[in-house]
């Protein structure tokens, strides 16, 4: 594979890299591409169907759809109850995603729990099941290709950053990289519960640094403070997503002072429903 560009801005003074790993693919870019990699390299005769489930707004939705096109697997993706808005949303990653051919199945609340849990009961050998958010365990080898990546640019950058949902992209990419500190953000939730979450995947390594802000952000809500930061970038001709790099560029602004290489973790496509929502603040 080819290394994705590099890119870089000024922000407030501040330089700053940028790995356009979001120029990847159109859809299947961005950190999904990193951590569905093992996937994407799978022959597409190992599987014929690929099941997930999670949001309804979610990248990593996006990106199963893509790869399940490219492969021609089938796909089915298992959600709480859509909203009347979303489900006549003609823009966003939901729409999308239907127009690759996912499957959606609506489960109600109170039985979703026990309905993911049981999406991998009488497997057969040609379907796999994919973890919310991306499985974590299939992530590492794609994050240590993205490490390697870095290793090569010739810079004297030792800092990278980038967002966090789950926490997986960090804390692999983190155990791939000793020599740098990985700065990120919890984008749901906070540092505590990020770092639960990190733990059940591997022990978190002293390189992995969580930036947290003094006021909480409720994910997914817009606010103007995000929308900012966006339009910012925007002026530096590179747009980044408004659910998760908002905040990290935030931090990364008030908290650090070196320079930073700044991973861009796509998530574009998803700003289309996103701005719709803005429009109410702004
Ligand atoms: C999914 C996603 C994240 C979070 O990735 P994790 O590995 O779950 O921490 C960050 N940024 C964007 C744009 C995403 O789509």
């Amino acid at each position: 594979m080819i290394p994705s560009p590099l890119s870089s801005v000024t922000l407030d003074g501040r330089d700053f890299l940028i790995k356009r790993d979001d120029l990847i693919d159109p859809y299947l870019a961005g950190n999904k591409y990193r951590k569905l990699y093992t996937l994407i390299k799978t022959p597409k005769e190992r599987y014929r169907k690929l099941i997930s489930y999670g949001g309804t707004q979610s990248n990593a939705m996006l990106a199963l759809a893509a790869l399940c096109k490219e492969k021609e697997w089938s796909f089915q993706y298992f959600t709480k109850p859509l909203s009347e808005r979303q489900k006549g949303e003609a823009s966003g990653n939901y729409a999308l995603a239907r127009s690759l051919g996912m499957e959606h199945y609506e489960i109600p609340h109170e039985y979703y729990k026990e309905r993911v849990a049981s999406l991998r009961f009488n497997l057969d050998e040609s379907t796999i099941v994919v973890d919310q958010g991306g499985a974590a365990h299939l992530a590492k080898e794609g994050l240590e290709q993205l490490a390697c990546e870095i290793k090569e640019i010739n810079s004297d950058i030792r800092s990278v950053a980038t967002p966090s949902g789950t926490g997986t992209t960090a804390l692999y990419l983190a155990l791939a990289l000793p020599e740098y500190r990985v700065y990120t953000t919890p984008s749901v939730g906070d540092a505590l519960y990020l770092k639960e979450q990190m733990r059940v995947l591997e022990m978190i390594p002293k390189n992995l640094i969580i930036l947290e802000p003094e006021k909480k952000y409720p994910f997914g809500k817009p606010n103007r403070e995000f929308y900012e930061i966006y339009q910012k970038l925007l002026a530096c001709e590179i747009e980044f997503d408004l659910l998760y790099a908002p905040l990290m560029w935030k931090m990364l602004l008030e908290q650090t002072s070196e320079p930073i290489l700044y991973i861009h973790s796509g998530g574009v496509s998803g700003n289309a429903s996103m701005l719709e929502r803005y429009k109410a603040l702004i």
